[in-house]
């Protein structure tokens, strides 16, 4: 009997173990709490891309969609991806397939793309912010 020692098979686990440990430290209100590690954001303070996003995230996680979309517009759309991930996840423990491997295979490049348009125009919307709290004058 061959043994399979490729990883593959931790994906789904770890998706489902780290989902747990996010939602009970957004629910517990740690993650509002946390320093900026954002090294852009710390040096320059201009916000990046995904700053904004884990905060956005604790504020759906809470049920909050507007103050979500306030921090990033594209939060409830990782949201949505994430808990697909994780609802796949869950099917790959049950059915011991690999759906995520295939689905990506198919959609990777168009999910990255839309992903990509998606996260750029929230950044520039939260640039946009950045810009009007910090005008001269
Ligand atoms: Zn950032």
């Amino acid at each position: 009997m061959k043994h399979d020692y490729s990883m593959k098979h931790l994906r789904p686990w770890s998706i489902v173990i780290g989902t747990l440990f996010f939602v009970a430290a957004a629910l517990s209100g740690v993650l509002t709490k946390v320093p900026v590690f954002c090294p852009l954001h710390r040096f320059t303070g201009i916000p990046c891309a995904s700053c904004g996003l884990t905060r956005a995230i604790t504020a759906l996680c809470h049920g909050d969609v507007i103050t979500a979309v306030h921090y990033h517009l594209a939060a409830p759309m990782v949201f949505l991806v994430w808990i697909g991930i994780v609802l796949i996840s869950f099917f790959e423990l049950w059915t011991d397939r690999d759906i995520l491997g295939s689905l990506w295979l198919r959609w990777g490049k168009v999910a990255t793309w839309l992903g990509l348009i998606i996260i750029l125009t929230g950044w520039g919307i939260n640039l946009i912010e950045w810009a009007k709290q910090n005008a001269v004058g």
